[in-house]
């Protein structure tokens, strides 16, 4: 503690740069280690960068917790809401915190030690350094925060349980419906509409689920907590129901649920698979070498579908990508709205079969597949269609949302299918096929701009990289700016691989799962509290829309 206070004191009242004289040592307090790893040339930069390192066996947090990937990750996401609740000073800095659970790079297991990675806004009059100020900061406020919350015997026994056992109550819901062959699991009560388009809050006043008779199942939970709720199966489950009656919102709850929510979100216990595709329309995306054949063939002018590749994809190609992206990338599960989709790759209704006849129509309708895909495939669909009656010929499952009620519909819509069949014709002459061959040229790959690495996404709408703006705002699933940013940063890592040329969904998986594994050391900065683990599906539909990228030909 001494070099710290001469070193402040030295330089308080000095330029700011003065503050460089704080990197590359470290200070031993008490029971922690700090370690500046970046100072802030001028106190409007960023902050600065902290490293606070200890010996487990000296916070008593018992190693089990730890050691088991799932409760580690629920007791570090509860240090770091302690410390957003606790801290006081503006000038210790942390990543917000929302109604998600995260993987973050926030705190990391070092064999016997505990790194804790956070920032802090060296503070300043002016552009001179406020020794003092900075000192109270470092010394005291630091020190009694990290008491707080590294200090196993200080943190509340009770919400602190709670907490680790909702998490594994929630993986376990996940881990389960794989073994029952199920896709989602909503319990009842639950809270589905969201405050508002902008905000992640629970709506007050809610009408909360109820599950249909026929749909409804238990669970009984490892905390010993047994839920009711509304199971659905694979295949292909249709949302129907009039407009403004809570379609959409439950499909957007089902894909919010490859995530983990709080307590008091209302969606603690809405889960689903971890390999949950939105999928939808989005014109203007980049595409590269795809084989969208199965879905579009037979473009004006002969233009090759079979490895599409174009600038500026139409609103049903770009859905037709998105699908084919999905599947190469290993999902087995879209979900789709009719709201966001282009409807002539959903739909060729009876009459315009008629009126353009099939040689002009080159796109073979989502319709035609969604069976094929379910049967050969394994790949079920959700699907929310308020419009489309034909659909209720192909699904397996049909929910219809009244007042924001569900309902289960099948013997209903059975017997409307019998009364007024369907003129229209199915379209599909091929089975579906993808080519998952697809390699990416490494050296395409450039995160550069000048000379330096320019990588980071400040909103969900965006991820620069390099020279180049991607735009990343109808990847619905990705829930922050950061997970856009470490999904950039294991793109970057591929080009470290010594090859010429890498099987581009292989390659992404398997990078992604080394940054899991090695809890983001192997990334460029290891000191980051920023990063948030991105699924494979995420880092690799990033890469799929990324212009720079070559596919080797
Ligand atoms: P649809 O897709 O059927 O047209 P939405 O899902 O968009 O309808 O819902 C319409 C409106 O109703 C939205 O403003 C939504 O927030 C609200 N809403 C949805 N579900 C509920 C509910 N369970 N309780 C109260 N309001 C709801
Ligand atoms: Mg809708």
């Amino acid at each position: 503690m001494q070099k710290l206070g001469q070193i402040l004191q030295r330089i308080d009242g000095k330029g700011y740069g003065a503050y460089k004289d704080l990197g590359g040592k470290a200070f031993d307090i008490s029971w922690f280690r700090l370690q500046f790893t970046k100072i802030q040339a001028d106190p409007y930069a960023p902050p600065s960068k902290l490293i606070v390192t200890t010996r487990i066996e000296d916070t008593g947090i018992p190693r089990d917790i730890l050691d088991d990937p799932v409760q580690r990750t629920a007791f570090f996401d509860f240090l770091h809401r302690r410390f957003k609740k606790l801290n006081k000073s503006r000038d210790l800095v942390l990543p917000r915190t929302t109604q998600k659970v995260h993987i973050r790079s926030i705190f990391r297991v070092k064999e016997d030690h505990l790194q804790f990675n956070l920032k802090i806004q060296l503070p300043a009059q002016g552009r001179r350094i406020l020794g003092r100020q900075a000192h109270s900061i470092i010394a005291d406020e630091l020190p009694r925060l990290l008491e707080e919350i590294l200090l196993y015997d200080n943190l509340p026994v009770q919400p602190l349980n709670r907490h680790i056992s909702l998490y594994i109550d929630q993986h376990y819901i996940r881990k389960k419906l794989s073994e029952e062959k199920l896709l989602a699991f909503v319990a009842n009560n639950a809270v589905l509409p969201r405050e508002s388009g902008v905000s992640d809050k629970p709506l007050e006043e809610a009408v909360p689920f109820e599950t249909p008779g026929s749909m409804e199942m238990k669970m009984e939970l490892p905390s010993g907590k047994e839920l009711i709720g509304m199971g659905v199966p694979e295949g292909v489950t249709l949302i129907c129901g009039g407009g403004y009656h809570g379609k959409s919102t439950l499909l957007n709850a089902l894909q919010e649920g490859i995530y983990d929510h709080i307590t008091g979100d209302g969606r603690e216990y809405v889960i689903t698979r971890d390999d949950a595709v939105k999928i939808r329309a989005e014109d203007g995306r980049s595409i590269k070498g795809l084989d969208i054949s199965s879905f579009i063939a037979g473009l004006p002018y002969g233009k090759d579908t079979v490895k599409f590749s174009t600038e500026n994809a139409s609103g049903s190609t770009s859905q037709a990508a998105n699908i084919i992206e999905a599947i190469e990338a290993g999902s087995k599960l879209m979900m789709i709205d009719e709201d966001t989709s282009a409807t002539n790759l959903m739909i060729r209704d009876h009459r315009m079969q008629e009126f353009i006849h099939k040689s002009s129509e080159p796109i073979v309708p989502f319709i035609d597949r969604i069976r094929e895909l379910w049967e050969d495939q394994g790949v079920s669909t959700i699907m929310v269609t308020g419009g489309v009656g034909d659909y209720l010929e192909v699904a397996d499952q049909i929910i219809v949302m009244d007042n924001y009620l569900p309902e289960s519909k099948m013997e209903e819509a059975q017997q409307l299918i019998a009364n007024y069949p369907s003129k229209r014709i199915k379209e599909v002459t091929d089975p579906f096929h993808i080519n998952t061959e697809r390699k990416l040229v490494v050296r395409s790959i450039n995160p550069t701009k000048g000379r330096k690495v320019k990588m980071g996404a400040k909103s969900l709408n965006n991820l620069m990289f390099g020279m180049e703006n991607l735009n990343t705002a109808h990847l619905e699933q990705i829930a922050e700016p950061s997970i856009i940013t470490t999904a950039g940063e294991v793109i970057y890592s591929l080009t470290k691989e010594n090859k010429k040329s890498i099987p581009l969904v292989e390659s992404i998986a398997a990078a992604q799962e080394k940054t899991l594994k090695q809890q983001f050391e192997n990334l460029m900065h290891s000191d980051n509290c920023d990063y948030t683990l991105p699924r494979k599906f995420e880092v690799i539909f990033i890469a799929n829309r990324l212009r720079q990228l070559e596919i080797q030909p």
